[in-house]
């Protein structure tokens, strides 16, 4: 079975993670834009960032196997700095035009500030006027007031729920916003947000329609095999293969492939691995280092049956 992790910050996790991800099963990703720990000062930073994730970052992912794709969006912990975040908010027309951007995001409350309010409002309008996929944030102190706000506010501006992913759901949350028509995305994050086990008990109860399953895995404690070990737990305790399957790969391609931006074709027939090609002269090789090469043909069909 193939699984695609919708939510994984690449940029704060290692070449292992890549390894490990490609061979368990995993074919895409998207990286959406968000905090990186250490608060930023200036717009430059967030131009470096933005650059990263369509740029490095997916080079670095197409090395391992795996089609990359991102968010962009002015996240709401920095939307509290208002000369920032008026700086950041001129730069994010442009990015979200790039190839591979599949959404704005993630966007939506931390604190639940007049500020984040602002900026999260602006961005929707964004949105809508670039029809773009939303990817919401949803805050983990006060989740489930939070959660409905952020819905409550996208109602407002007359977003389409089946254009917004709600993320970081919880069992106090999940029944809200799948009856008003949002896809709900849960991160199977260690100790703070969900564990695989509730997982497939909140896939037993309500089924796989709208659901997403991320890791949403970043540069905390943070497992990025939460996709593939959840549906490898979910179809052992007896969850239908195709509500496995509608969670934890296809529901994500339908949210974000209304941007336009991602295929199933991209990753079903991907380029062959040649880990001695550079990106603007850097490749992911160090010192003498043995590249990775795969034969010009595609990896993931069963044309070539015999084995040797
Ligand atoms: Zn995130």
């Amino acid at each position: 079975m193939r699984y695609f992790d919708s939510h994984i910050h690449m940029l704060a996790r290692t070449t292992d993670d890549y390894e490990h991800m490609a061979a368990a099963g995993i074919v895409g990703v998207v990286e959406p834009a968000f905090w990186l720990g250490q608060p930023r000062t200036q717009a430059g930073s967030f131009i470096d960032y933005f650059d990263s994730l369509i740029g490095w970052e997916s080079f670095r992912a197409s090395q391992f196997g795996i089609k990359h794709y991102c968010t962009i969006g002015l996240n709401p912990k920095e939307s509290n700095n208002i000369p920032l975040a008026e700086a950041v908010m001129k730069l994010i027309p442009r990015y979200c035009e790039k190839d591979g951007v599949v959404a704005v995001g993630e966007i939506g409350y931390d604190e639940q500030t007049p500020l984040e309010d602002k900026y999260y409002r602006l961005q929707l309008e964004l949105a809508k006027k670039l029809d773009l996929p939303v990817m919401i944030h949803t805050p983990h102190r006060d989740k489930k007031r939070g959660t409905s706000r952020s819905m409550d506010v996208c109602d407002e501006h007359g977003l389409d729920p089946a254009k917004v992913v709600v993320d970081h759901n919880n069992e106090e949350t999940v029944k809200e916003t799948l009856e008003r028509g949002y896809w709900a995305a849960f991160s199977i994050y260690p100790s703070t947000k969900m564990g695989n086990a509730r997982m497939v008990e909140i896939l037993r109860q309500y089924g796989a329609r709208q659901v997403i399953v991320d890791s949403a895995c970043d540069w905390g404690i943070s497992e990025p095999l939460g996709v593939a070990k959840t549906a490898k737990l979910a179809l052992q305790q007896g969850i239908p293969e195709a509500d496995v399957r509608l969670a934890c790969y296809q529901n994500a391609l339908e949210a974000y492939g209304q941007s336009g931006q991602m295929k199933e074709e991209d990753w079903l027939n991907p380029v062959a691995i040649d880990q001695r090609a550079v990106f603007e002269g850097n490749s992911i090789l160090r010192g003498g280092r043995e590249p990775k090469v795969e034969a010009a043909k595609s990896r993931r069909t069963m044309d070539d049956l015999i084995i040797e």
